[in-house]
């Protein structure tokens, strides 16, 4: 977490990454998903939800080196 607040990452007061809902931090090119994130639902963190954040990060991800290449 120190690492976070280093870099300049958005972070909640308890610790929570800040994404939206591509899972883009507040950071261009850095994404996060699961159970460090805002996205996953409080008192209800499942697998599935990780795991399907993961896959919007990498298409986010993706998406963004596209963008770099022009
Ligand atoms: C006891 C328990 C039971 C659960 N049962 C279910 C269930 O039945 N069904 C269900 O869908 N979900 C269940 N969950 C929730 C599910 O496990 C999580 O939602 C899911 O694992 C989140 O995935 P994640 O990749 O976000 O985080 P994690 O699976 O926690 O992965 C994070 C990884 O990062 C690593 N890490 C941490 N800090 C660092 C660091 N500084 N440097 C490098 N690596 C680091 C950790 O070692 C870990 O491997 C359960 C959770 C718990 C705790």
């Amino acid at each position: 977490m120190d690492f976070f607040r280093r870099v300049g990452l958005e972070l909640t007061e308890d610790g929570y990454v800040k994404v939206n809902e591509a899972m883009e931090t507040n950071i261009p090119g850095i994404y996060a998903a699961g159970d460090c994130t805002t996205a996953m639902p409080r008192g209800f963190k499942q697998i599935q939800i990780a795991a399907a954040q993961g896959a919007v990060a990498a298409y986010s991800a993706y998406n963004y080196i596209l963008r770099l290449r022009g």
